[in-house]
């Protein structure tokens, strides 16, 4: 079944990044060797794993609780903090084909956009997990603009639209912004999809407002949803997406 659209979002967590999240003990690891403190990697390891426990899984921990980071498992160290940083991006992998569909999708003239969930960040908008990983994989050139809980940032110049600050996927209210925003380009919700791994925040409240949905199973499957379509790779997208004339 073929979907024409005009545009596509991509969720980042799971979707356009692959977390590996086995790799935090060798990222806290890493951090505490290169400041020579070795003594302290056991014990912030378990202070990551309790936040793990509170909120279910790494991935919620990163997307709504970065802050906690920083003040329960680093001592709000700026040092810590900074290596962090650094050291998330070199053990973030991407999904197989993910460059490959983007370039497809960008010839046939599909608009792109990043539709992520981040609810906070460590240090200023723009050197934000997101903004660093698109920029370090080459991946702006098809990706201009984050839609996020933080506004929608410009990976160009950096600027910040705040139109979205605030709304959530999980509440569906930043699709309201954006189902506005594309009307106002002549772009209808049906000639838009929404790729994603969650039902809750990707899927089900995107479907709701007309998008047309796919879920990305490729890294982890979640579950039912209201998805239109189900891919496990991005390879699939190629035969369903098309563009709207
Ligand atoms: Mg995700």
């Amino acid at each position: 079944m073929a979907m024409e659209v005009k545009w596509c979002g991509f969720d980042f967590g799971q979707c356009i990044m692959e977390p590996g999240g086995l790799r935090n003990p060798l990222v806290i690891g890493d951090i505490y060797k290169e400041l020579g403190k070795p003594e302290l990697i056991n014990d912030k390891i378990k202070k990551y794993r309790r936040l793990k426990e509170k909120y279910g899984t790494f991935s919620a921990i990163k997307e709504g609780h970065r802050d906690e980071i920083v003040s329960f498992v680093l001592d709000n160290d700026p040092e810590a903090t900074k290596l962090f940083g650094a050291k998330e991006q070199e053990y973030l992998d991407m999904g197989d084909g993910l460059v490959d569909i983007l370039k497809y999708l960008q010839s046939q003239g599909i608009e792109l956009q990043v539709v992520a969930e981040m609810k906070k960040t460590l240090g200023p908008v723009g050197t934000d997990i997101v903004s660093s990983y698109l920029k370090r994989r080459g991946l702006v050139k098809y990706f201009k603009e984050i839609v996020c809980p933080q506004g929608k940032i410009n990976l160009e110049n950096l600027s910040i639209d705040p139109k979205y600050k605030g709304k959530t996927k999980e509440e569906g209210t930043l699709y309201d912004v954006l189902v506005q925003e594309l009307k106002e380009r002549g772009i209808a919700p049906h000639e838009g999809v929404m790729i994603g791994d969650k039902p809750a925040t990707d899927i089900n409240p995107a479907h709701a407002r007309g998008f047309k949905t796919i879920q990305y199973t490729g890294f982890i499957d979640l579950g039912k949803s209201d998805a239109d379509a189900v891919v496990n790779s991005f390879e699939e997208l190629k035969t369903i997406l098309k563009k709207k004339e």
